[in-house]
């Protein structure tokens, strides 16, 4: 499943891998979100993901998200996202990712989300690096936790609208992580964990 539909949204599911192995991640069940399988055999292309969106002038965005991390295909999120503000520009883009990217790639990604990507979801899941990493088991360690701070500070430069998350756990302390936000002068989300 490369697109599938959640409320008026429409999302990109374009790769399974990930720099995170989180303990409530959907990737750790069976079935994915809203009874989709989500398990990609492959990667799909640039042509397969343009197909699989159709016309997505009557969705209220288009968001990759998925089933692994989208940015571990940053150009092809580059790519789909020219073509869409292209052909489709009144359909608002969102990127949901564990804002990783600059450790990545080693480099300060966020200027190519400029004019292409209008919202960003960063994933903060823990009011702290060592609850962040307990948590999610970034391949990088508690720098992970660090370098998701500065990708949303730098992504406020190129995005209109950046969004930290955490889930709704009993071991996360939700107001601590607000005031992490306040200081970025981002939005906070709080995401119901069901299990
Ligand atoms: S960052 Fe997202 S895709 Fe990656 S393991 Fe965590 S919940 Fe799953």
């Amino acid at each position: 499943m490369i697109a599938y539909k959640l409320g008026n949204s429409l999302y990109l599911n374009i790769t399974n891998r990930c720099t995170n192995r989180c303990e409530f991640c959907i990737r750790q069940r069976e079935i994915g979100v809203g009874g989709y399988d989500l398990r990609l055999e492959k990667e799909p292309s640039l042509k397969e993901i343009i197909e699989a969106i159709g016309d997505p002038s009557g969705y209220k965005e288009v968001v990759f998200c998925g089933y692994g991390e989208p940015l571990l295909r940053l150009q092809t999120v580059l790519d789909v996202s020219r073509y869409l503000k292209k052909n489709y520009p009144n359909v608002p883009i969102r990127i949901n990712t564990n804002g990783q990217a600059n450790l990545i790639y080693g480099e300060d990604i966020t200027p190519q989300f400029k004019g292409l990507v209008d919202v960003i979801s960063i994933s903060l899941n823990a009011e702290n690096a060592e609850k962040y990493q307990e948590l999610c088991h970034s391949d990088y360690g508690k720098e992970a936790y660090y370098s998701i701070l500065e990708f949303a500070r730098k992504c406020k430069n190129h995005i209109p609208r950046v969004v930290l998350s955490v889930v709704d756990l009993p071991s996360i302390d939700v107001e601590k992580c607000r005031r992490l936000a306040e200081d970025l002068c981002v939005e906070l989300r709080v995401r119901i964990y069901y299990e």
